[in-house]
């Protein structure tokens, strides 16, 4: 209790993110980073761009960006917003949309963030169990609500769930919003970005910081409605009119202007991401279908914490989440190969784990 602050800062429970190590030389496979630099074309932008432009105010509608992810994502201006960062995209659609009488409904397990959103806007909340698979069960989400919101390929378990499931979803939910938070998609997962036209209640928000390598750069990007952007730059226009700055908007056009290595890179991180699974599941984890740059696995006999501590010995960060239901699981991002097979290795010298022989890992 201090008594200069709004009462209601007393009880916020803000977010945690993953360690951000001070220390050199630590593999950091627990904040789903991409571990290739960004596309080529961002660092010539670096490099020569005329630091006197910096006295200048940025454009406030970052109306190159929104020009570029029109042309790449083949979708009209109105109805792309932008951010700094998916979070504060997110931050302002649950202002936006989700401060209604009717309880926004979310999946039990899913991206920590959402919950302190809702608590920071006053939002009631109600989670949603998954299914004993681990996906997110749409037909548990019942039909008066106040929004629904979730991610697809949902977080930390890296499970996607069909278009099919979503389009339906949004047939028979039409008079509240329906946000789908799209993070990790270009790895594996089916978008509903086309959606948007056909549907004036869906919102689907993506990042540079994943599948872009641009996490330092903070920016992020949503799909809706023009209905539902208006609402979004009221929002935004009542918060901070220059969310990106100058660099921000000129790296992330770069990036999306170079569509192959945006591909290249993805694919490589999916073909890690297999050869990664199927490893360990060799040396007895189980791991979740991933749609995603990480991959959630648990160990047969070893407590999720605990390997977790074990591996920052061996200088490995992994992500471990206390949550009862997950607590024997462990995130792992996908880095490069050699980083995995150093993750791989550094298990292999724990006591209790031993490698199978081939074949045998399913
Ligand atoms: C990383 C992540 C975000 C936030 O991305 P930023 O653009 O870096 O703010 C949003 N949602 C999910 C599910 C994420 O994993």
């Amino acid at each position: 209790m201090n008594k200069f602050w709004s009462p209601q800062i007393n009880d916020l429970v803000p977010y945690t993110p993953g360690e951000q190590p001070k220390i050199a030389n630590l593999i950091k496979l627990n904040t789903n980073e991409n571990p290739y630099p960004p596309a080529p074309g961002v660092k010539e932008v670096i490099n020569s761009f005329e630091s006197d432009r910096l006295r200048l105010y940025p454009d406030p509608e970052s109306s190159e960006l929104i020009t570029q992810l029109a042309e790449s994502y083949q979708l009209p201006k109105d109805h792309i917003f932008v951010g700094n960062g998916s979070d504060e995209v997110l931050a302002h659609a649950f202002m936006a949309f989700f401060r209604q009488a009717k309880p926004l409904y979310k999946p039990s397990i899913t991206y920590s963030f959402y919950e302190v959103y809702a608590d920071l806007y006053g939002i009631e909340l109600v989670d949603v169990p998954l299914t004993d698979e681990f996906a997110i069960d749409l037909q548990q989400y019942p039909s008066e609500n106040g929004g629904i919101i979730f991610a697809n390929p949902n977080a930390p378990t890296g499970v996607a769930l069909p278009l099919t499931e979503i389009r339906a979803l949004l047939d028979r939910n039409q008079d509240s919003v329906v946000l789908v938070d799209e993070a990790y998609v270009d790895f594996g997962g089916e978008s509903a970005t086309q959606l948007v036209t056909e549907y004036p209640n869906l919102v689907v928000t993506h990042t540079f910081s994943k599948s872009r390598s641009l996490a330092g750069m903070r920016v992020g990007f949503a799909f809706a409605h023009p209905t539902l952007i208006d609402a979004l730059n009221r929002v935004k226009n009542s918060f901070n009119s220059y969310p990106l700055d100058m660099l921000a908007i000129a790296t992330s056009v770069a990036a999306l202007k170079d569509k192959s290595y945006f591909d290249a890179t993805c694919e490589k991180i999916i073909t890690t991401r297999e050869n990664s699974a199927a490893a360990l599941k060799k040396l007895g984890f189980e791991v979740l279908p991933s749609a995603t740059n990480f991959v959630f696995a648990k160990h047969r006999y070893i407590e999720g914490a605990e390997l977790m501590g074990f591996l920052r010995t061996k200088g490995i960060l992994v992500r471990h989440f206390s949550k009862p239901i997950i607590s024997d699981y462990l995130r792992i991002t996908i880095g490069t190969d050699a980083e995995m097979q150093a993750m791989l290795d550094a298990l292999k010298t724990h006591p209790d784990i031993v490698e199978l022989p081939i074949g045998d890992g399913e």
